[in-house]
């Protein structure tokens, strides 16, 4: 079976982990704060904190930038569930922004429009929470921009793009952002089993974020109320969870950190070659890329044309029946049951509708041969064929 994403583990990873297991501190000991270093440093960014998944990244990066009860924070429609929830956790609410129906990005059209009207019903929100889908930029330039205008901070979900590019910097750098939060599970380019990071360059930002992933408990004598008792002392000044990322999975990360550019850059070979097999079949379109960024294509999304986006579910059998796994990213996260029962509609969001109608993602990781790429593109060219 040719999955639709898998993660590599080389010998180096598994020596780099067994190392950490020999050690003394298997978690908060050296990795993690080399890790953050590292990442930070090759996305050009100042700061980094490492959390057990993109999901606290998001809550915590949202708490720090203020979010709260009566808050409201935008995102996209077409993006994995966590990317709203984090709002929720937060006790604000949340509310979407329709994307691009050629990128499956959120469109810069759309939140003027919403930011317009926001402001004359007085709601603007906290924060906005771009997802740069299947790794490619969103127009942040654009996007931050309005946000500026209308007072709102940014928030870059960039679980698909670590290792892309905005303008020439590495997504992450946070130009056009007060946080960019990455994600390590095992589909993404690179992983740590469970993890992620939120990188800023605002020092107090970084600071409350780390504060909030270990329990608002710290060490640091410039951030207590009293002068500390002696050297087991620690104080408790704000309300934290236990967030952390262990030294076994920052390990396993920065051997893979290692090998983040070479995956992108196959990620786009093998992403160049489906382009190029693709180019003569008029029933599919890949996702339109943007000359301004460099994908870090965690997926490979073509989108199908009304002839064929009815049969889009005979279309994952058959692929099925030839060992292929596709899939399909996203079910508009307003078309949720749990986002329905909030009294969310999906009619409300016509781009992302007719984009979940079309778009499935096929196999791309690494390791995925050339070969297996003309063998996915052949059954698709027969299955229309056949149709
Ligand atoms: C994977 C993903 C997340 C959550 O990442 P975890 O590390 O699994 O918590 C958030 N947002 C998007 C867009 C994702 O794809």
């Amino acid at each position: 079976m040719i999955p639709y994403g898998r993660q590599e583990i080389l010998e180096c990873d598994v020596e780099a982990v067994v190392d950490v297991l020999r050690s003394d501190y298997i978690t908060q000991g050296l990795m993690v704060p080399e890790f953050e270093r590292q990442l930070a440093a090759h996305v050009g960014c100042r700061f980094g904190v490492a959390v057990n998944s993109a999901t606290s990244a998001l809550h915590i990066a949202c708490l720090a930038m203020g979010v709260g009860p009566g808050d409201v924070v935008w995102t996209s429609p077409i993006t994995f569930v966590a990317s709203a929830n984090c709002a929720l956790y937060c006790g604000a609410s949340v509310e979407f922004v329709d994307v691009d129906p050629l990128t499956g990005n959120m469109c810069p059209d759309a939140l003027q429009r919403k930011l317009e009207s926001a402001k004359k019903m007085g709601k603007l929100p906290k924060v906005i929470i771009p997802v740069h889908f299947a790794g490619q930029s969103c127009d942040m330039a654009a996007l931050s921009g309005l946000a500026r205008q209308f007072g709102s901070g940014v928030i870059e979900d960039a679980s698909h793009a670590v290792g892309g590019r905005y303008q020439q910097k590495f997504i992450g750098s946070c130009e056009f952002s007060d946080i960019t939060v990455f994600s390590f599970h095992p589909v993404k380019i690179i992983t740590t089993g469970e993890g992620g990071m939120a990188v800023t360059n605002n020092p107090k930002i970084a600071e409350m974020m780390q504060l909030l992933r270990s329990h608002g408990v710290t060490r640091d004598p410039e951030l207590m109320n009293r002068s500390p008792e002696g050297a087991w002392y620690y104080e408790q000044i704000a309300l934290g969870f236990n967030y952390r990322m262990t030294d076994i999975q920052a390990a396993l990360g920065r051997s893979q950190l290692g090998r983040l550019d070479h995956y992108v850059k196959a990620r786009n070979a093998l992403a160049g070659r489906y382009d190029n097999l693709l180019s003569d079949v008029n029933e599919v379109k890949p996702l339109y890329q943007d000359k301004k960024g460099y994908s870090a294509y965690h997926l490979y999304v073509i989108l199908l044309d009304d002839a064929i986006k009815v049969h889009k579910s005979t279309l994952f059998d058959f692929f099925k029946s030839k060992g292929i796994s596709i899939n399909v990213h996203y079910k508009p996260v307003p078309t949720q049951p749990y986002y329905e029962r909030l009294g969310f509609q999906g009619e409300d969001y016509p781009n992302s509708h007719q984009f979940y109608s079309r778009a499935i993602s096929l196999p791309l990781y690494p390791s995925l041969e050339t070969g297996d790429v003309e063998y996915i593109v052949n059954h698709l060219k027969e299955f229309i064929r056949e149709l």
